[in-house]
């Protein structure tokens, strides 16, 4: 079997064979044995691998909530706190007035 001697970490990286998974209330690694091939303990592998994969930031528009990173592009065009060309009301004002003046049928073929 091939082992991988001088596999690439990144700074700070723990200890070979054991698990990767950063915990903060510990200011440390987990340092978990973990199974060949593996880079997290059972405990933190569900965890830890969604966190590598995907990581959330604060919203930039309102720091109230966060987002996942690589979706920060499509969040910023429907963020609630992003600002709004019109309110919403006057659309649906103007719609209410033209209907009850003209009286426009449901179905004008
Ligand atoms: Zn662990
Ligand atoms: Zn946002």
């Amino acid at each position: 079997m091939a082992t991988s001697a001088t596999s690439p970490h990144a700074p700070g990286f723990p200890a070979e064979g054991r698990c990767g998974y950063y915990v903060e209330k510990k200011k440390r690694f987990c340092r978990m044995v973990v199974a060949a091939g593996k880079r997290f303990c059972g405990e933190h592998a569900g965890a830890a691998e969604e966190e590598d994969a995907r990581k959330r930031i604060l919203c930039p528009l309102d720091p109230k909530h966060t987002v996942y990173e690589d979706q920060l592009a499509k969040h910023l065009k429907k963020c609630n706190s992003r600002e709004k060309p019109k309110p919403d009301f006057y659309i649906q004002d103007i719609n209410a007035g033209l209907r009850d003046e003209t009286e426009i049928p449901e179905q004008l073929a």
